[in-house]
């Protein structure tokens, strides 16, 4: 089966045919770092972990990168109200961010170029601009020309006809209606301060839009697979990267544009207004594991809204993820040998066709759990031999691969028990046990409840397992 993808360019699904055989390129919007995300943009920086994941379970080459966005309007704003430095405000936040991304299980994307760090290439990309005609300057500032660039409006399906009059833009961000020239060098003015870069096309700093085209190119060349970002991004700050970047090279720029949906939080947008804004550490207080955040904002199809529940969808992400463990330490325990049964090899081979074959279809994550969850559902657990198990544990963890929860579940509650004391306090139950002195037997397994350890007594010995509770 050949992958699918919907190309937000086409508003179609596309097969996926990368530019170079096995190879996948992708670039990925990232965090403008004047303050924490909050854990809707995660859905964001999850999105391309995910595709990462599973361009790589199948065998590809990925190459990957996401930008720093440590210069913009809200950033030199912040510098002043801090009274600090672009450089220590902007650092702190890179820092978080990249602690924030380990507690979530993240794969480091192969570059994180941040934008301060590659204003050379910007300015050679708007000279060229320049020099096509596509770019002009006025009061110091260089703006880019819409109305030269015929292709204006293609992956926001803006009809530029209905536009009369273009005018100018110098803000990064703007109304999502009006197609306007935007600024790709910004004019130094007072309240900038000491915030600014001398270049040839004066005294100034970047655009926004301009840093993702100089940099996406610089790490991945003039036309690359895939990009993506949250839908708001598509207008204009991608129309606009589009017109930079094909502007000046005359090549198609991405051939791939993949955009994930809106993320609510209890029903409501998340805004600084409402006073709903929700942080990682905040969640993470409420006794929610980094495991059980990540599923709960992977379950979801990325191309559809998605509302998360802090109660509901937080307790559904973590009995869903206990399934699984509780799943995997099962067929771990199998000793049983014997002949295998054909009808459980069956059902392992269907549920993992389901797998492959909902991931390959745009990364259509529910399906892809569902088929886990039937897996679970259908096989006669006390039939399954060891070599059975060993089998569909294998499969387990090759969907863990695309996934990152199983193990990073596992691996989280087991790190904050203390394993010899628990197997030290099962043998004295056990020994109890023999003696017939059910008291102590009792008593230790309270204890064992008490340090969130489940007792189970099978015919062929004690199992025991972490209760999750919330963590
Ligand atoms: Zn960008």
């Amino acid at each position: 089966m050949p992958i699918v993808l919907y190309n937000t360019l086409s508003r179609k699904k596309e097969t996926f045919l990368p530019l170079k055989e096995n190879q996948v390129s992708m670039y990925h919007c990232g965090p403008t770092v004047y303050d924490r995300p909050h854990i809707g943009n995660y859905r964001a920086f999850l999105f391309p972990d995910l595709l990462r994941r599973f361009f790589e379970y199948k065998g590809y080459q990925v190459k990957q990168v996401m930008n720093l966005t440590d210069v913009d309007d809200k950033i030199i704003q912040r510098t002043h109200e801090e009274n600090t430095t672009l450089q220590e405000l902007t650092q702190r936040y890179i820092q978080a961010f990249f602690e924030e991304l380990k507690l979530l299980n993240v794969q480091p994307a192969h570059h994180y170029p941040k934008a301060t760090e590659h204003i050379p290439q910007m300015v050679r990309l708007v000279e060229t601009l320049k020099k096509k005609g596509l770019a002009y300057e006025s009061n110091g500032s260089v703006y880019f020309s819409i109305k030269n660039f015929p292709h204006y409006g293609r992956l926001s399906h803006l009809d530029l006809r209905t536009t009369s009059e273009v005018s100018r833009i110098s803000q990064d961000e703007y109304s999502k209606e009006s197609p306007q020239d935007f600024a790709l060098w910004k004019a130094w003015t007072p309240k900038d301060k000491n915030i600014f870069w001398q270049t040839s096309l004066g005294k100034g700093r970047p655009g926004w839009h301009l840093e993702c085209s100089a940099m996406s190119m610089e790490y991945l060349g003039e036309s690359f697979d895939i990009h993506t970002g949250g839908i708001d991004l598509i207008f204009p700050h991608h129309e606009n990267e589009i017109a930079q970047s094909e502007g000046a090279s005359g090549k198609p720029f991405v051939k791939y544009w993949l955009h994930n949906e809106h993320f609510l939080l209890n029903g409501q947008k998340i805004s600084k207004s409402l006073g709903n804004v929700l942080t990682l550490p905040e969640l993470l207080e409420q006794g929610y594991n980094g495991a059980v955040i990540r599923y709960a904002l992977i379950c979801q199809h990325y191309r559809k809204r998605f509302n998360l529940d802090t109660t509901k969808s937080m307790q559904a992400a973590h009995s869903a993820l206990e399934k699984l463990v509780y799943f995997r330490q099962d067929l771990e325990s199998i000793q049983k040998k014997g002949e295998p049964h054909s009808e459980i090899l069956q059902i392992l081979h269907q549920s993992k066709d389901k797998f492959n074959q909902a991931l390959e279809d745009d990364l259509n994550l529910p399906v892809a759990l569902a088929a886990l969850f039937e897996l679970i559902k259908r096989l006669p657990l006390p039939q399954i031999n060891q070599q059975e198990a060993k089998a569909i544990l294998e499969f387990l963890t090759q969907a863990d691969q695309v996934l990152g929860v199983i193990d990073f579940h596992i691996q989280h509650l087991y790190s904050t028990v203390d394993k010899k004391r628990i197997e030290s306090l099962i043998h004295q139950r056990t020994e109890a046990r023999r003696q017939k002195d059910f008291d102590t037997a009792d008593r230790i397994r309270e204890q064992l409840l008490n340090l969130g350890v489940l007792v189970q007594d099978l015919p062929n010995g004690t199992k025991w397992r972490i209760k999750g509770g919330k963590t």
